[in-house]
């Protein structure tokens, strides 16, 4: 693959003119926070029928599933992620939506994916069909909003091995206690993943080593608090924020997964089997970023006039475009490499994908940064949009494991 095919384009045009119509006026009030993400992410769905796709996916991967526990035998042409997470030719309209949405407002983007590509995503892959029946059917179609906590104040990186909020047993149920932070969609999220360790009073476990268990909660429920948003430095228009749990009462059925006393089934895999889709997302974010920055350069440099010629007539403004022009490039083959894998059933191991998720944010840093540059005290300027592409690059060198972490990854990939 190296270029977008017609269907691609086609798909593109019309987000744009969504992106038009229905975001761009809204960018202020979005980014400070005075508009929700949540209406205008539902809007995108029910445009591009993608609430209808997901309701009829939702529907026929529980009837399946129905099929198989009654024995009966499964069909087996799902793709079993509710039309989202597939292959073939979903997998690059997907990138060609995430990119397009991600030059405007990654942080618009954040809360329907992180909702849906992991909130969801951790559902159907360790639910039970019960469980499924429950939350898939709203997730799936932006009805409701999830979040997905795995992150504490002592326990960034460290996720599991430093993770202090835990669960008790009490009889059949659990109770939560503990305390997460810089959750995505935590201060309205409707139904919350939430991971926890195992707390079973034995003092010979070292509590690093202890099982994590995830559980399934709603808004709502006592001894839950969802903290008010935090002030960020970019992303405005994605509301993160922390959970605080006080011994809250969970019954079996919120419990994700294996039980851990019968397998030795462990939450640490269902967040490792997030990690490579969630890096390769951050791909396809900064390619976003970046085709904007380019676009709004290109122009600026051809329009802004000093000593009488354009701006683009300068060397050093002709250097940032071509690194510009580079990192478009190198970022952009990536994810056809990525999309092409993923078709041919060779989708990239972790360290691939964190390789990946470096580069591209980085790239994508560097080429906003550089787009502040070029647009001089304009580009300082909120109005000229290149300060938000900025802020907004920055967090993509952070969030989905740290830069410092794919390190570690793309290392171990190579030394094992
Ligand atoms: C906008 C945003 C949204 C987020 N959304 C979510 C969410 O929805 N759910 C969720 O669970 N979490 C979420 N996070 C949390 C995110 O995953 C963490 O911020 C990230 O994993 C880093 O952890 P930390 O912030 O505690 O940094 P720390 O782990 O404290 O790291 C501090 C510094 O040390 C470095 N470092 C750490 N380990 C090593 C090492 N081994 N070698 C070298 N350097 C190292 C880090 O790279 C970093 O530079 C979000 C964060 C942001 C900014």
């Amino acid at each position: 693959m190296f270029e977008w095919s017609d269907t691609d384009l086609m798909v593109r045009d019309a987000v744009r003119q969504f992106i038009d119509k229905e975001i761009r006026p809204h960018l202020d009030e979005l980014e400070t926070g005075a508009l929700s993400p949540y209406p205008i992410a539902r809007k995108l769905f029910s445009q591009f029928g993608l609430d209808v796709m997901a309701a009829e996916s939702v529907k026929s991967m529980l009837e399946r599933e129905r099929a198989k526990q009654a024995g009966e035998a499964a069909a087996e042409n799902g793709d079993g992620a509710g039309g989202f997470g597939a292959g073939g030719a979903q997998a690059s309209m997907m990138a060609v939506v995430v990119s397009e949405l991600s030059g405007v407002s990654i942080g618009l983007l954040s809360t329907a994916s992180v909702s849906i590509g992991l909130g969801a995503a951790t559902i159907m892959s360790r639910g039970t069909l019960a469980q499924k029946e429950r939350w898939l059917p709203d997730l799936m179609t932006l009805k409701k909003i999830a979040a997905w906590a795995i992150t504490e104040p002592d326990s960034g990186s460290d996720a599991f091995g430093g993770m202090k909020t835990s669960v008790k047993r009490d009889g059949e149920d659990y109770i939560l206690n503990g305390q997460k932070t810089f959750i995505t969609n935590g201060p309205y999220a409707d139904v919350l993943v939430v991971y926890a360790k195992l707390d079973e009073g034995d003092a010979a476990v070292d509590k690093r080593n202890r099982p994590v268990l995830i559980f399934v909660l709603d808004a709502g429920m006592p001894g839950l608090t969802q903290g008010k948003p935090f002030k960020k430095m970019g992303m405005m228009s994605s509301p993160t924020g922390e959970l605080f749990f006080d011994n809250v009462r969970l019954t079996p059925d919120r419990l994700l997964g294996e039980n851990p006393h019968r397998s030795g089934g462990d939450g640490r895999d269902s967040a490792r089997d997030n990690f490579a889709a969630e890096r390769i997302g951050i791909a396809m974010m900064a390619l976003g970023i970046i085709n904007e920055c380019h676009r709004l350069c290109v122009d600026y440099a051809k329009t802004r006039t000093l000593w009488g010629k354009n701006i683009g007539q300068f060397q050093l403004i002709q250097l940032k475009l071509a690194k510009m022009e580079i990192a478009r490039m190198n970022v952009q083959n990536m994810v056809f490499q990525t999309i092409e894998r993923q078709q041919a059933g060779k989708p990239l191991t972790l360290a691939e994908a964190s390789a990946i998720k470096l580069y591209s944010s980085e790239a994508a840093t560097d080429v906003a940064m550089d787009a502040v540059q070029l647009f001089g005290g304009n580009g300082y300027m909120a109005e000229y949009r290149v300060e938000q592409l900025a802020r907004d690059a920055k967090s993509l060198m952070i969030y989905a494991g740290s830069n410092e972490v794919q390190v570690t990854h793309i290392a171990k990939g190579l030394l094992s």
